[in-house]
């Protein structure tokens, strides 16, 4: 039984406790795992905590879904929320209509992303929506620039963009496409960038990079750059296994895109508002992206909202054109929803007043460094990540072509080992992923690598019995 949601049935039963079930078709569960084991029911949050329904506390290692950065009690996110209910709980922002949070949002969400001058913000309710967004921006604005066959889109391998047709194609997950008849036909995919898997013998992480680039400018060739119009990449790869970028590849591929006129996406939905130590992973690695995607941490999740932040060259074409070849047909309900975009700026402000950005950069050496001191366990392949993500990946051998039997399920076992010492980490596969809150504290960080020290020696105990069997 293959599990994507870090538990299994060699772990984990209620058999004969009663459970029958529930109604809900659980995201990214597998069939048994709803049926047969009660799920975690978490009732409560403060700080960095959630509370399950039984009262056992966890530290949330994942912030959620890598999402709720300003952690589970901020009461100025709940304040900015009712107060917007109570004096207009909705309007929309069709047809030259609107409220006046999303105005002022999306002219703070300007003014804050300074790695590339960004011209005009459009609102959707998910990473997903904004991703898929960016295709339809994208194609408008070649069909106004009467370039109707530059339609492909390119991304990478094991990136993460989102589940909706659109963005589940431009994913690079095998599981989202498999059984799903996707990708789409205009969907490409480039080599994942990462260096301990996919570098040769011998090849240095430039060179790496540099090969990466090479491939990217031959698939444009092969396919006729009039007929690609964009890339996307995540700053980070997250969902696909926290991947920080090679050195010097995102200079290389940035040249091989402007040499071609291919437009850059950068989905920062994980990496936006100050995951990686600087407010954007643009900001990092010096992206200069035509268009950024946002959700998760815009409203540090406590109502759902994404964005698209567009070029001024691409939102000049698209008012300008839109008299011509039509108007811009694209929106949703709820883009801007009021409540949603009230939320979002006062965690703006909260994210400028306390400089969240640099608190990230202070405490994530302790972080980073007090978890990569154990990457020399024998069970672990290779320990990566930047600012507060990270990811483990156990083999055996610590090599990337040598995982331990699916059946040991190391992660799982490290999963729940966290899990009973009261840590939630994500586990998929072979990894375990975190991706605290931001607001962590020096001690919660200290005591989070504990935790994990503990949990890894009681992992490496267990595997030492699976292979002396
Ligand atoms: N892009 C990235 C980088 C993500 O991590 C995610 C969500 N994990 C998405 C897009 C999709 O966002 P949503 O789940 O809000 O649709």
């Amino acid at each position: 039984k293959f599990s994507t949601s870090g538990s299994s049935p060699l772990l984990d039963s209620t058999e004969g406790n009663g459970f029958k079930g529930h109604s809900m078709l659980a995201p990214f569960t597998a069939g048994w795992h709803s049926t047969d084991l009660e799920p975690l029911i978490i009732e409560r949050s403060e700080g960095s905590y959630v509370y399950d329904s039984k009262g056992n506390k966890y530290l949330d290692t994942l912030a959620g879904l890598w999402c709720t950065a300003l952690g589970g009690s901020e009461p100025r996110l709940v304040k900015a929320a009712t107060d917007q209910l109570n004096k207009l709980p909705f309007y929309h922002s069709f047809w030259n209509s609107t409220a006046k949070p999303p105005l002022d949002l999306a002219e703070e969400l300007i003014s804050m992303f300074t790695a590339k001058e960004m011209g005009k913000v459009l609102f959707t309710n998910s990473g997903s929506e904004a991703n898929d967004s960016q295709v339809k921006l994208v194609w408008y604005y070649n069909n106004a620039l009467g370039r109707p066959n530059k339609k492909k889109i390119i991304a990478q391998s094991q990136a993460y963009h989102g589940s909706t047709l659109i963005s589940a194609s431009l994913s690079g997950l095998p599981a989202m496409h498999l059984k799903f008849d996707l990708p789409a036909p205009f969907v490409l995919h480039t080599d994942c960038p990462h260096y301990w898997r996919f570098g040769l013998p011998g090849e240095a992480e430039e060179e790496f990079a540099t090969r990466l680039a090479d491939n990217l400018e031959n698939l444009i060739l092969k396919e006729g750059p009039e007929t690609v119009a964009a890339f996307i990449a995540e700053p980070v790869i997250g969902a696909g296994g926290v991947i920080p970028p090679p050195k010097t590849y995102f200079e290389k591929i940035q040249a091989v895109l402007q040499k071609y006129d291919v437009l850059f996406i950068a989905d920062e939905v994980i990496t936006g508002f100050g995951r990686l130590g600087t407010m954007f992973g643009s900001d990092l690695y010096n992206i200069k992206p035509d268009l950024v995607s946002l959700a998760k941490a815009l409203s540090s999740a406590y109502v759902p909202i994404g964005a698209t932040l567009v070029s001024p060259e691409i939102s000049d074409v698209v008012h300008s054109q839109s008299n011509k070849i039509g108007f811009f047909a694209h929106g949703f309900t709820y883009s801007g929803h009021p409540v949603s975009c009230a939320v979002a700026l006062e965690a703006l402000k909260i994210y400028r007043e306390r400089n969240i950005p640099a608190h990230v950069k202070q405490i994530s050496p302790r972080f980073q460094e007090g978890i990569k001191a154990f990457a020399g366990s024998s069970i672990i392949g290779e320990t990566r990540g930047v600012g507060l993500l990270l990811a483990t990946e156990f083999a055996n051998n610590k090599s990337p072509n040598d995982p331990f039997p699916v059946e040991w399920g190391v992660a799982q076992i490290f999963g729940a080992e966290c899990k009973k010492r009261g840590m939630l980490v994500k586990v998929v596969g072979d990894e375990i992923a975190m991706s605290p809150p931001l607001i962590m504290s020096q001690r919660e960080v200290d005591g989070l690598v504990s935790i994990y020290g503990e949990a890894l020696k009681a992992t490496e105990e267990r595997v030492a019995e699976l292979r002396s069997k």
